[in-house]
């Protein structure tokens, strides 16, 4: 049973579809600079360039620590005490760090400038930096900046200010021929999956934002339609729609329905025959439903209650209980964009918690209450739960591992069934 305990610091306020518990207390989320993990492998040509303290070097260096790589494409410019105690001119810092790093990587094409809480805090202008950096070393370089800091912010948002900072840089599109751009970083394995789907029922120009290289921008203009691959993608979305790009609605791409919907907006934005729709995906989606199966056995019946983490929870609670038969308990998200999710969460049953926001205290006691099978949550609580008993699964880990589309269904189930497994065999 799901416990809601209401307080003065919480209140349950009217929606228009359903009841949302929203909470404005502590919260355990990490900033937006760990996008820059998934991002850096994504934009081949392009380095981040995180203007922080010695505290966003270690965040940045013990997310992303774990590969190897000859020459990283990414640092941090440490500010020290006299930049923070404007004993510095912090500009010539950053030129001078920003030229030593040109001397040494002339194969940059893109430079983000990563602003962070420090440089927000000492206001630092970064987008006056990136202008000037720009005229310096323009047209092969583009310096481009945008904020990963932590103050009322949750990581994915970096993804977001990030793409929609590189819309800037985009070309408008000129074509009067209907083109689709997918937003949202996927893995290559994962992009060339969805290429070959978008071929197969014979879209002609098709993109993905971002490209694998920023030379690859593609030409957005109002006659763009765009599908997002991520629900966290806001401040992109809006400025996509500002452009007069149109944004196609649909599930998000995990599991074989979401995939399925997914896929069908597009097919049924640009005339695609219904027969030849299906006859495209039927041994896709076939093959992810089989992979399901597996895990199905497994995981039904099972309790899960999900922490604000990523904000990839509304879906995933849909995946999970459409999917695998989960017994959702409370969806707790950072923030709810409706209009995005919104599809996702309607399809949730009517006794889900839903709530954004987090007062963390109150969400552990629902959360100690409800004694899920499962917990999804950040790190700083994984280990805490485990030790009371709880199974418990690090929601980052499904941002970084490859869960879009019909092939990854399957290890999309396996991420929520294995801590299940791991936790009935300790308890044995
Ligand atoms: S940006 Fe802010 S929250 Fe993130 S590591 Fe730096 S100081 Fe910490």
């Amino acid at each position: 049973m799901t416990v809601l305990d209401l307080t003065p610091r919480t209140a349950i306020q009217p929606a228009a579809r359903r009841t949302v518990l929203r909470e404005r207390g502590q919260r355990e989320v990490f900033c937006g600079l760990t996008g820059i993990v998934w991002l850096h492998r994504k934009i081949q040509d392009a380095f981040f360039l995180v203007v922080g303290s010695r505290t966003c070097a270690h965040l940045i260096q013990s997310a992303a620590g774990v590969m190897v790589f000859a020459e990283p494409r990414f640092a941090t410019a440490i500010m020290e005490e006299r930049d923070l105690a404007g004993m510095a001119d912090a500009n010539e810092e950053l030129d001078r760090v920003v030229s030593e790093l040109l001397a040494r990587r002339p194969d940059i094409r893109v430079l983000f400038l990563v602003g962070s809480c420090p440089s927000e805090v000492i206001k630092l202008d970064l987008s006056r930096a990136a202008q000037r950096l720009s005229g310096r070393y323009g047209p092969n370089l583009r310096v481009v900046n945008y904020s990963g800091s932590g103050i009322e912010t949750t990581f994915t948002q970096g993804e977001d200010a990030c793409l929609a900072a590189l819309l800037d840089e985009v070309p408008v599109d000129p074509s009067t021929e209907a083109s689709l751009v997918v937003v949202g970083t996927l893995p290559d394995i994962v992009e060339d999956q969805f290429q070959r789907l978008f071929d197969a029922m014979g879209l002609p120009r098709v993109a993905f934002f971002p490209p694998r290289r920023s030379t690859q921008m593609p030409a957005i203009g109002p006659n763009t339609r765009f599908l997002l691959a991520q629900p966290f993608l806001g401040e992109t979305t809006q400025k996509l729609e500002g452009r007069g790009a149109q944004r196609l609605a649909a599930l998000f791409p995990f599991g074989a329905n979401g995939t399925t919907a997914w896929l069908r907006a597009a097919a049924e934005a640009f005339g695609v025959d219904m027969a030849r729709f299906e006859a495209v995906i039927a041994p896709a989606r076939d093959r992810a439903r089989r992979s399901l199966e597996r895990h199905r056995g497994k995981l039904a019946g099972k309790s899960i209650f999900f922490f604000p983490d990523s904000q990839l929870e509304p879906s995933l609670a849909r995946f999970v209980a459409e999917e695998l038969d989960m017994r959702v308990l409370e969806v707790g998200t950072p923030y709810l964009n409706r209009t995005l999710v919104g599809c996702e969460t309607d399809r949730l049953s009517a006794d889900v918690v839903l709530s954004e926001g987090q007062d963390v205290d109150r969400q552990l006691d629902r959360c100690r209450a409800a004694r899920p099978d499962l917990t999804v949550c950040g790190l700083g609580l994984a280990n805490p739960l485990e030790a009371e008993g709880l199974a418990t699964k690090w929601s980052i880990e499904l941002v970084f591992s490859p869960i879009h589309g019909f092939d990854q269904a399957g290890d999309l189930a396996g991420l929520f069934a294995r801590p299940i497994t791991r936790h009935d065999l300790l308890r044995v």
